[in-house]
């Protein structure tokens, strides 16, 4: 897989894309249309995020959409974080509420874990590997929150 500036500057080749440094560039902006091959800056920041500033005064996200990227195509792929409701939780941008939530949850089936357990029956092979899942998940929650 690529790094993000590579695409970027794939997508940049027709505006007159040259080099002005050190992992920096130069280009026409895509998203205003001038002529002006000094009106783009491109840049690699911390963790390889794409920089983009049209000195015209585009949005970076214009820019990126002219390009036919997105916002998150600037971003370096991360590795995945846990999920909740099926989106890809980034970091720190779980609510308390949402970490309680989650917390509810595992904790419900910690509870009905024990029950069964107290109660004689063992646990099987899968419930005790979602288990092990929960705690692995608090343990990420607690993570989180010391981001
Ligand atoms: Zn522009």
């Amino acid at each position: 897989m690529s790094s993000p500036i590579d695409l970027v500057l794939a997508r940049l080749e027709p505006f007159r894309l040259r080099q002005a440094g050190r992992d920096r560039w130069r280009a026409c902006c895509p998203a205003h249309g001038g002529s002006n091959p000094s009106a783009l800056s491109v840049g690699v920041g911390a963790e390889d995020l794409v920089l983009l500033r049209c000195w015209h005064g585009c949005e970076v996200e214009q820019v990126a959409h002219a390009l036919g990227l997105e916002l998150s195509d600037l971003f370096p792929a991360k590795p995945p974080q846990f999920h909740t409701s099926g989106k890809p939780a980034r970091r720190r941008l779980l609510s308390a509420g949402q970490a309680l939530d989650l917390l509810d949850g595992e904790m419900t089936l910690a509870v009905v874990c024990a029950s069964d357990m107290a109660a004689g029956r063992p646990l099987d092979e899968s419930t005790r590997a979602r288990l092990l899942q929960a705690a692995a998940r608090v343990s990420m929650l607690k993570d989180e929150a010391h981001a």
